[in-house]
């Protein structure tokens, strides 16, 4: 049941009914906009939901961080301007939005006697490891029992919580990250175009042919979308994390994915040959989808294979020109995606052949049979 009642009922113990403070296995949870908000209001049913589902994975004595995002289209309906399009009302919506999301989830968390603290993060504290402050907050509020809740400090600008989410993941080793959705999971073609589309239970390695088919499109208010997931999804098994896209109707979702039972769609995390990629390497290679994608001289790829920059000079053809910063999948000489990464241009892309398009570390070798180009 909720109230109106802000403050937490128990604030003096700041630890969970039914669970040891802090014992429990790691799990990251995540919940769009339109799992929590209806009409730009919050919607008691759709909270009351949420807090089931974290109250039933504490009581199986998960140790859950939340990621919620809504601040946006909380906001958005607090000021005429703010319907409008455009990343500065984006911000100015989250600025007006996010207190009131917070405080919603805190007193509805706290009538179930469970004690939450809200982080307003954005990559670069979790992937920039001299920033070490938010890991010392997070480790000790989940040995307190307590449930850090995240979102994206979106008042500095936008970005997306899947994403957001996987790098948390990665950053505390989870044993979990569950993105929750309107949809029950990843289907074999797009959904909404296609009344053949089957759910796909298990997905053992994520390839960009998968993603292609997937589609998806951002809707309800959030950056997400299906493609979003599935770079959150890269990030997330790459790192060692077990991922579960599912949908938000049952209650006993947390705990039935954390258990490995046939829940949504299940990616197992990646086995890699080789040096594990670090979270900044992740991030930069899967934060946005492909905008593109180049095909390399056998030059190139022997270069990729050895973890060394690809440069302007390896590449035989491109369908893009690239901005600093785009994400491209990198082919192989037969059209193959070998690696996903971030271009890095001094300036616009030149033409200087030796220059760096995108640089070691800054990619990440993935495998598929299906040409891309
Ligand atoms: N963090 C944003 C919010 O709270 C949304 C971004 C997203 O949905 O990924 O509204």
């Amino acid at each position: 049941m909720l109230t109106n009642t802000p403050a937490d009922p128990s604030p003096a113990t700041g630890t969970r009914a039914g669970s040891p403070a802090g014992s429990g296995d790691r799990v990251v949870l995540k919940i769009g906009t339109s799992s929590l908000v209806t009409d730009g209001r919050l919607d008691p049913a759709k909270l009351d939901r949420l807090c089931d589902t974290v109250h039933r994975g504490v009581i199986a004595g998960l140790s859950p961080v939340l990621v919620t995002s809504g601040a946006i289209a909380i906001g958005r309906t607090r000021h005429p301007a703010l319907a409008a399009a455009g990343t500065v009302v984006q911000q100015v919506a989250a600025a007006l939005g996010q207190s009131r999301l917070y405080s919603a989830i805190q007193a509805a968390f706290a009538d179930r006697g469970l004690q939450t603290g809200q982080l307003l993060l954005t990559p670069y504290e979790l992937v920039e490891a001299h920033r070490g402050g938010v890991r010392h907050t997070l480790e000790t509020m989940l040995t307190l029992g307590m449930i850090p809740v995240v979102n994206e400090n979106d008042a500095l600008g936008v970005r997306n919580n899947d994403v957001l989410a996987a790098l948390l993941s990665g950053f505390l080793q989870a044993d979990l990250l569950l993105l929750l959705t309107d949809v029950p999971g990843l289907y074999d073609r797009d959904p909404t175009r296609s009344d053949d589309a089957r759910p796909i239970g298990d997905v053992v390695a994520l390839t960009p042919e998968l993603e292609r088919l997937a589609g998806g499109s951002a809707g309800g208010g959030g950056t997400g979308g299906m493609r979003m997931k599935l770079g959150a999804c890269w990030i997330a098994t790459f790192s060692g994390v077990r991922t579960v896209i599912a949908d938000t109707t049952d209650p006993d979702v947390l705990v039935a994915a954390h258990s490995a039972d046939p829940v949504g769609t299940a990616f197992r995390p990646r086995a890699v040959t080789g040096a594990t990629p670090g979270i900044g390497t992740l991030w930069r290679a899967f934060r946005t989808p492909p905008r593109g994608s180049v095909r390399c001289a056998p030059a190139g790829l022997s270069a990729v294979e050895r973890g060394e920059t690809l440069r302007h000079q390896h590449i035989v053809e491109s369908h893009q020109t690239f901005d600093n910063g785009d994400v491209v999948d990198i082919c192989a000489p037969d059209g193959r995606p070998v690696a996903r990464g971030e271009v890095r241009c001094a300036g616009p892309c030149t033409a200087d052949p030796a220059s760096p398009l995108v640089a070691a570390g800054d990619y990440v070798r993935i495998v598929e049979e299906q040409p891309c180009l």
